[in-house]
């Protein structure tokens, strides 16, 4: 399907006014300030139906009539998208909370929801030419636009940090040829990748300026939506460190009922680490998002010590009766764990972030406060992302001979239990 943008406009510009396709700096060009994509909300809801959008191609790019994207030969796709969306009902069951549904986004192709803003950031640089892309990131991100980058021929630059896992070290590494490890934080090596991208002409694919990561992680209000039969969800939980997917999860609802097609935007709630959380911070305290300062995280991707769109997100959950909500790396790890083994789920620490603020809660509290709601925890990433705290926290299996004894030695004798079960 063809898209239907009508172009970008930030919060200063004339209604009816469009900005054009950007090259390098995606600010507004009248006002300098952070542009949103528009589209023909009107011509969709006469000629689109939301029951017969096509299911080909299995990926967000199914819904490419409310992406940037114009040219359908420009779209640089791994099959990103369309992940599921799992009723917890065991998990649920230990928390009080029936109704709790986790939307699994280690399924992307690089195992994290930043391929679909790669996928789309790199479509359009593909579209309007440009002459590279570069971003800073604590790895996930920077592994997706790496490899994103790779299949559309682009070049990239990306900046890791000394912290940065090996698998995303790799996973960045390996398709990409201009990686570089910068001092510091995501503060300084943003800041960098920003005065390069001025020097040189390239795309700064960082958020909040740019708006078309925004496009492509929005498409997860338009998939959950659609897997619930276009029920709202009471309450989206959503880990966040750069807060982007907050803000786009939330344009997408905006359009959603702009087209009529839900009634409601649900409870954008976020959760944090107790180690560093400027958002929450700033959420309980009314005042504006300050930085943090050094983050004191081991949880991979939640070490954003001043996120830009941090005061739109306390906007966003104030407006819609969001929560901020705190886990410590121990609690999230934790986490993980108890989906993997009531779900059979695998997501990274900060993944299990949700889980484990409403572990902490209680059972009691959990059902009274959230029992009657519907749930949707953003499952962001694999567990594969992030394994060495993980592994020490399960510690090693016991290693046996290949004897039975020395398998009855360590589980005692299982036939009463056989018997039961036969
Ligand atoms: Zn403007």
């Amino acid at each position: 399907m063809r898209s239907y943008l009508l172009g970008y406009q930030c919060a200063d510009c004339e209604p009816g006014t469009f900005n054009t396709d950007m090259t390098k700096d995606p600010v507004c060009p009248l006002h300098g300030r952070v542009q949103e994509a528009r589209y023909d909300i009107a011509a969709i809801k006469r000629e689109i139906d939301r029951d017969r959008i096509p299911a080909e191609p299995q990926s967000l790019w199914r819904w490419s009539f409310l992406l940037p994207v114009r040219e359908p030969g420009n779209i640089v796709s791994l099959q990103e998208g369309e992940t599921p969306l799992f009723h917890a009902t065991r998990l649920g069951d230990r928390l009080g909370l029936p109704r709790l549904y986790i939307k699994d986004e280690s399924r992307n192709p690089t195992g994290s929801f930043k391929d679909r803003g790669a996928s789309v950031t790199v479509s359009k640089s593909k579209e309007v030419g440009v002459a590279g892309l570069i971003l800073a990131s604590s790895g996930n991100a920077a592994a997706a636009f790496s490899a994103y980058s790779a299949r559309a021929g682009l070049a990239f630059f990306g900046f890791l940090r000394d912290d940065t896992t090996d698998i995303n070290r790799l996973h960045t590494q390996v398709p990409g040829t201009r990686i570089h490890i910068v001092e510091g934080g995501m503060v300084e090596g943003a800041a960098l990748a920003g005065e390069v991208a001025r020097k040189y002409g390239l795309f700064h694919c960082a958020q909040p300026y740019n708006l078309y990561r925004i496009e492509g992680k929005k498409t997860l209000a338009f998939e959950i939506s659609r897997q619930l039969g276009w029920r709202v969800p009471d309450r989206i939980m959503i880990p966040t460190s750069g807060g982007t997917n907050a803000v786009a999860i939330y344009k997408g609802y905006r359009e959603l009922n702009a087209l009529g097609w839900v009634k409601r935007i649900p409870a954008i709630d976020i959760v944090q680490a107790t180690g560093c959380h400027p958002i929450v911070k700033a959420w309980r305290t009314g005042r504006a998002v300050e930085n943090w300062g050094p983050p004191a995280t081991k949880v991979m991707g939640f070490g954003h010590a001043f996120p830009k769109a941090g005061d739109a997100i306390v906007r966003i959950m104030k407006e819609t009766g969001g929560v901020g909500w705190l886990a410590s790396d121990d609690e999230s790890i934790a986490g993980t764990r108890m989906i993997a083994e009531t779900e059979g789920l695998f997501l990274q620490p900060s993944s299990a972030s949700p889980v484990a603020c409403l572990q902490a809660l209680g059972r009691e509290k959990a059902k009274n406060l959230y029992g009657d709601q519907l749930i949707v925890a953003i499952g962001t990433g694999s567990g594969k992302n992030q394994v060495v705290e993980p592994l020490a926290a399960v510690g090693r299996p016991p290693r046996i001979a290949a004897t039975l004894a020395a398998f009855d030695a360590v589980n005692g004798d299982l036939r009463p239990a056989a018997r039961r079960i036969a």
